[in-house]
């Protein structure tokens, strides 16, 4: 009997290899992006025709190869950029398998053209099934072309399994999208069937953010940057206003990687709780640099998916920079680009990947706040005073108009609000602060309070005030039941309320502070509402009860208010948990400074 095994030939090995690296055309187009920026270049051209199945070219202006690298290039496991298996820990390049190019080599035909700074000519070498067709001299300048032409030329059933041109290229774009978005700092160009579809300058992330997803976002991204420990985040969130209902726009990156993580989307979009309806999904672009050592980015091979070492307190931290992010920016919307020059310098902005920062910052509020706690999920809910004074002094820091410089840090709340307050219109309350002053709409103020108070109730119920005598309520067979499932909340929310016969109740309490005389309309308004707004919104059965009682009881617009209600209004807003945005989103209040109020007299 003879024998039966054998070794596989290179290019079949190669070919089978390629199987589980390059799936389709955009694939390649990561791997060929990727090469050129571990490659230090500063200027990338991406070039496809239909789809990448006639061509994927890259041209970059990196470190090329020397003649002998141009041709190791193309072997399996040819890699500059690991040597030891300890290198494995401390990846900081994007590539390191070795694989890529050898793949590609094993399922196209190849061109590479290369040339290394210090040498007078460059190389370029035709590759095609695995094997080095043409090697000779060329001239150019320094940088690396690849082009793959006519990918899995040579596996017809790959070919044809592949998609339409339409989703292997939106496939693509998807790809270069993230790249790009990695780094700002690298001019893009990306052409498609001879038309420039993205013409990147190098420049910051908010730029390029807006160039890759639509300029519309300006005024919307809100800079993220925390420190905790050995993390450091970074990035933009948007604006409620700008969630979506497809999760198309959100990027998280891990040392630059873009990565998959439902987990980590999970910590942002709960930063957005009661700020944007259950079905939308927040824009976010965010970056998070840890020490290599504590990442496992070889989990899969694709290397989207990625195992941290302590994933809880990650989601944390990424949870509680965003909560910050979004009530600073909408506390002081001047937080916003309005204030380019003073926070551009910050490293949020100019660079998304900075040096891993290893001190331990243990006097970090946000370290503290999970440590102490021993809990890697629970942050502070209600936030007090303090912390709201550790807000405003972030903004001081990022805007140091607000406050004259001085070396001790000051009380901030007391002495920054002058306690005057004055309301225009029986509609908006002005605020002065040292700076300028605060516009609060008051019926958003206080449906904000109305709301966070009346969402405490599930834990502590609000106080019941017993009628005298029970008001009697009649209702059809629909809002029997309705009203019937809406009692047990009711009961939380201060209203005892009892059936009574067939299809009527018996008001026996109402709340504390909603006036005797007025329980029969009370509970009809917002039996009507509730109709409404319930084939409007998805939410919780308990949750729009409490936003239209909210809205219902909060004081109108046209009410006038003493100055003592005003103060009162304001000091119980800024023990709000978000006092910035109404429970439906909208702003509250915008922050007006002295130089805005002289830029306004200046151009009247
Ligand atoms: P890896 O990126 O994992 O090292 P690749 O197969 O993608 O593996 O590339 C193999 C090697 O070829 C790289 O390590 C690098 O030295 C070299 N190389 C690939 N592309 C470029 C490029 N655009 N410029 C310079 N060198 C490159
Ligand atoms: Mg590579």
């Amino acid at each position: 009997m003879s024998e039966v095994i054998q070794l596989l030939p290179d290019h079949i090995a190669n070919q089978i290899a390629a199987g589980e690296v390059i799936q389709r055309p955009a694939s390649a187009v990561k791997e060929m992006l990727e090469n050129a920026i571990d490659a230090g270049a500063t200027h990338i051209h991406l070039i496809i025709k239909d789809a990448g199945k006639e061509l994927i070219q890259v041209n970059d202006d990196g470190k090329g190869m020397s003649p002998i690298d141009a041709r190791m290039c193309f072997e399996r496991h040819a890699t500059s950029k690991i040597r030891t298996i300890d290198d494995l820990f401390e990846i900081r390049t994007m590539g390191f398998r070795g694989e890529a190019l050898a793949s590609i080599a094993a399922v196209a035909q190849v061109e590479l053209k290369t040339k290394p700074k210090d040498s007078e000519v460059g190389t370029r070498i035709v590759v095609e099934n695995s094997e080095v067709q043409i090697q000779e001299p060329c001239s150019m300048n320094q940088g690396t072309h690849l082009s793959v032409k006519n990918l899995f030329f040579n596996i017809p059933a790959r070919r044809n399994f592949l998609k339409s041109t339409t989703t292997e290229t939106r496939h693509i774009l998807d790809e270069f999208i993230r790249v790009a978005m990695a780094f700002p700092e690298i001019a893009f160009k990306f052409t498609n069937n001879s038309a420039d579809i993205f013409h990147l300058e190098s420049g910051k992330l908010k730029l390029r953010i807006l160039s890759l997803l639509g300029q519309n976002l300006n005024n919307k991204l809100v800079p993220v940057q925390e420190e905790a420990g050995f993390i450091q985040i970074q990035g933009f969130v948007a604006s409620p206003d700008a969630a979506s209902r497809t999760r198309g726009n959100q990027f998280f990156f891990v040392n630059n990687r873009f990565i998959k993580s439902a987990y980590l989307n999970h910590a942002v979009t709960q930063s957005y709780q009661n700020l944007i309806a259950k079905d939308e999904f927040p824009l976010f672009v965010l970056f998070l640099a840890i020490d290599p050592k504590r990442v496992d980015i070889n989990v899969h091979p694709t290397k989207q998916e990625i195992k941290f070492d302590e994933e809880k307190m990650i989601y944390a931290i990424v949870h509680a920079a965003v909560k910050r992010a979004l009530s600073q920016y909408s506390i002081a919307p001047s937080l916003d680009f309005s204030l380019d020059a003073n926070i551009e310098h910050l490293p949020s902005i100019t660079q998304p990947f900075s040096k891993q920062k290893q001190e331990h910052t243990k006097s970090d509020y946000l370290f503290q706040s999970f440590t102490e706690k021993g809990q890697a999920h629970f942050l502070d809910k209600k936030p007090k005073i303090a912390n709201w004074q550790e807000l405003y002094q972030v903004q001081q820091q990022l805007n140091p108009e607000l406050t004259a410089p001085e070396t001790k840090p000051e009380p901030v709340f007391e002495e920054s609000f002058q306690e005057e307050f004055l309301q225009i219109n029986k509609a908006y309350i002005i605020a002065t602060t040292k700076s300028g002053c605060l516009f609060i709409n008051q019926h958003l103020a206080h449906e904000r309070i109305l709301y966070e108070r009346f969402q405490r109730t599930r834990l502590q119920p609000l106080t019941i005030q017993k009628c005298l005598l029970p008001v009697m309520l009649e209702f059809n067979a629909v809002d029997t039941v309705m009203l019937e499932s809406m009692l047990d909340d009711l009961l939380n929310l201060g209203f005892e309320i009892e059936k009574f016969g067939q299809q009527s109740f018996t008001i026996q309490g109402i709340p504390a502070d909603v006036k005797p005389g007025k329980e029969k309309e009370t509970i009809e308004q917002l039996m009507e509402s509730y109709k409404h707004f319930s084939s409007e919104v998805k939410l919780e059965k308990r949750e729009k009860l409490i936003r239209l009682m909210a809205s219902q009881q909060a004081i109108p617009e046209g009410k006038k208010l003493s100055k003592a209600e005003m103060q009162e209004l304001f000091q119980q807003l800024l023990l709000c948990e978000q006092p910035s945005l109404a429970p439906n989103g909208k702003k509250i209040m915008a922050r007006i400074t002295s130089k805005d109020i002289e830029l306004l007299i200046q151009q009247s």
